[in-house]
């Protein structure tokens, strides 16, 4: 076999960081897929494509016609339709996959956590009285806060919430992580926010605002992931390198 072709589906740092380790190593094809969500995405240390492929019978032939060995899944945790795609696509082709998933957050001690199971069940669980709610969990689910329009709502999104929501009070900040403790403290306590609607995404990057819930006795309303799909699952870049050397030992022994 020749140098193995591997597609990366990304849109996370995690997938940057492999896709970067790959390119080290040179001795694999890697091809990185964003969806072309933000509209200044990251530079990447490896090739990129970028746009939806048209569903799971479409990536499943991108990956036949491509010669593909390896289809890796490093989107975010919530990004559920491009993973059970990817999934349907391995299956169907038999192509070999491995998804890359950070670990979830666990609570500790001082975490004042509800948790539910969707954005909208979050939104209800805010209660009928006016709160003052940082609403975290990115721009393509803030459109259900309209259902309870008694809050206040700052919304914190990458780019911006297009069209706006249908809302009275609202604010809108744009910010991309990583985030620092200190300046998530800072935009609580400047907000005066209350609660806090957030997804177990995981990781480093967009912890702060938990910490910060955590010292200042703010509450979380904590969006938990959907069950992960058949693919074998790896949590780190590390463990995601192992199993890559696992699946070609020939081909990656060079380049070790
Ligand atoms: P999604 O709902 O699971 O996917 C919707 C559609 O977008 C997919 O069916 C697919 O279109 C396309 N798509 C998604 N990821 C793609 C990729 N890496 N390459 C090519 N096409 C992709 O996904 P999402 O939640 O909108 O997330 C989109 C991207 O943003 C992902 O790359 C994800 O890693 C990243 N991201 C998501 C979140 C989040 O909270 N959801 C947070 C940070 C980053 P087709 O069916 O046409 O192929």
């Amino acid at each position: 076999m020749g140098r193995p072709r591997i597609l990366i589906l990304g849109g996370t740092s995690e997938a940057r960081l492999l896709a970067e380790a790959l390119a080290a190593r040179d001795d694999c094809n890697v091809l990185l897929s964003l969806a072309g969500r933000t509209e200044k995405p990251a530079a990447q240390p490896v090739p990129v494509r970028i746009g939806g492929f048209g569903g799971a019978a479409a990536l499943a032939n991108f990956l036949k016609a491509g010669g593909y060995d390896l289809l890796i899944d490093a989107t975010h945790p919530f990004a559920e339709r491009i993973s059970a795609n990817a999934a349907f696509a391995a299956e169907t082709t038999g192509i070999a996959a491995i998804a890359l998933r950070r670990p979830e957050w666990q609570r500790v001690a001082g975490d004042r956590w509800q948790e539910v199971q969707s954005i909208p069940a979050a939104i209800e669980g805010l209660g009928p009285l006016p709160r003052r709610v940082l609403l975290a969990t990115g721009r393509q689910g803030a459109h259900h806060a309209e259902a309870a329009p008694q809050h206040h709502y700052l919304v914190r999104s990458v780019d911006p919430v297009e069209p706006p929501l249908a809302l009275d009070n609202v604010d809108y900040v744009l910010d991309r992580g990583p985030f620092t403790l200190e300046g998530e403290c800072d935009l609580l306590r400047q907000h005066d926010i209350d609660v806090i609607v957030a997804k177990n995404s995981g990781g480093l990057a967009t912890y702060a605002k938990i910490e910060a819930a955590r010292l200042l006795g703010i509450e979380v309303m904590m969006v938990a992931r959907t069950p992960a799909s058949i693919v074998k699952a790896v949590e780190t870049v590390e463990a995601a390198l192992a199993a890559i050397g696992h699946l070609f030992p020939p081909a990656m022994k060079r380049g070790v």
